[in-house]
């Protein structure tokens, strides 16, 4: 059987109407959890990450482990869905051979306006009033959107799991009654860690640079970077050779993502017709294919 430009043309127009259909008819669109908390980028708490007072003593790391039983007997090296916390040990040096290793608290970042939950199909990532971006694995269905949307890598996938789903800092991140702030923070013996207003702290991170110019790089990671996060990092070394992104927009990035909440039940039964559609060219140009091989002579 052949097909001509026009039959080609028909089948892209019936998928073109189904993807029409399907915006038409798809359910309305799953509110967003974050809809309902008014999310001011300057609003809520954070914390102050002050990278020159770090020892690399894990105590948050481990801190961080407990408040969210999971296993401490690892020896992780990046964050993980087991991970959610991290001292990276950076090597700084820029002689050869004469290494100089610089300890980095790594975990989510906390954004004002963050991609994940803009992203998240079913409002499994939500921003909270504390400041904190939570997580509801009973919600999420491990699609991992946010993966892919996250500037700083940190939604992970637990592929040891048999319903493996996404994994990160959310439950305990700020203070959550349990606790007047954050497991992380409460474990650090050098007071690298300050919880707080956010305001507060961009005030307290910049008035330490201004005591101390020659100690700080004159930039707060955090204040600006996609729109503001609620952790502020201050560090005496760049911050790319530190392992920061430094391309990042001030601009938050959920504006330049598309709202999978308001899609993807049209794109659904659109993407079923566009892949019939698919199946049917493939089986049909099999068929020439095989035809091909076996008679030894193109099919016209
Ligand atoms: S750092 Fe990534 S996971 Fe954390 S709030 Fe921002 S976008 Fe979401
Ligand atoms: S994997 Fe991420 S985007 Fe997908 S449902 Fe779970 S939290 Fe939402
Ligand atoms: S507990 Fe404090 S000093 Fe120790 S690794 Fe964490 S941030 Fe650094």
């Amino acid at each position: 059987m052949s097909i001509s430009r026009r039959d080609f043309l028909k089948l892209c127009g019936a998928s073109a109407v189904m993807l029409g259909v399907g915006a038409k008819f798809a359910p309305p669109a799953l509110a967003p959890r974050s809809a309902k908390v008014p999310i001011s980028p300057k609003a809520g708490a954070g914390v102050l990450i002050d990278t020159t007072r770090c020892i690399g003593c894990k105590s948050c790391q481990n801190a961080c482990k407990v408040a969210n039983n999971l296993p401490t007997d690892d020896r992780p090296v990046a964050l993980s869905a087991t991970t959610l916390t991290i001292v990276d040990f950076r090597n700084i040096s820029t002689k050869p051979n004469q290494p100089e290793i610089k300890p980095v608290k790594r975990q989510c970042m906390h954004c004002a306006e963050p991609a994940c939950v803009s992203v998240c199909p079913l409002g499994a990532l939500y921003k909270k009033e504390n400041g904190c971006v939570g997580y509801d694995e009973n919600v999420c269905m491990g699609c991992r959107y946010c993966m892919w949307a996250c500037p700083f890598g940190v939604p992970k996938y637990n592929w040891q799991s048999p319903n493996p789903k996404i994994n990160k800092c959310a439950q305990n991140c700020m203070a959550d009654g349990k606790r007047d702030k954050p497991a992380c923070v409460q474990a650090c013996p050098q007071q690298a860690l300050v919880y707080g207003n956010r305001n507060e702290l961009l005030t307290m991170a910049k008035e330490r640079i201004a005591q101390n110019p020659s100690k700080y790089v004159n930039h707060v990671y955090g204040e600006k970077e996609v729109g503001g996060t609620s952790m502020l990092y201050l560090s005496g070394t760049p911050f790319e050779q530190l392992g920061f992104r430094t391309d990042l927009p001030d601009e938050p990035l959920p504006s330049l993502t598309w709202n999978a909440q308001e899609k993807v039940p049209g794109v659904f039964v659109g993407m079923l017709a566009l892949l019939s559609g698919i199946a049917w060219w493939t089986r049909r140009g099999n068929s020439r294919r095989e035809r091909f091989w076996h008679n030894g002579t193109q099919v016209k």
